[in-house]
């Protein structure tokens, strides 16, 4: 399944948002280990907050008609 807004950009430029998107992921990704949330037994505010950007990033990856799976693709070295 394809969406209107994938077929209107050429394919470098899907490249170069999939990689932009996946960066943006990958930067708010919660951390691993963070003092804060081990010591209140669940996601910070911060964490949360980043968590939070992290999913809107990846719902406008779906309006691309970019997966999940194509963005751990782009983020893995
Ligand atoms: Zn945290």
């Amino acid at each position: 399944m394809t969406s209107p807004a994938t077929t209107a950009l050429p394919p470098e430029q899907q490249v170069v948002l999939r990689q932009a998107l996946a960066d943006a992921i990958n930067h708010r990704d919660p951390p691993l280990n963070c003092r804060t949330c081990e010591t209140s037994g669940r996601l910070c505010s911060q964490c949360s907050a980043g968590l939070s950007r992290a999913r809107t990033y990846f719902r406008l990856a779906r309006e691309f008609g970019i997966s999940p799976y194509d963005l751990e693709k782009v983020a893995t070295p």
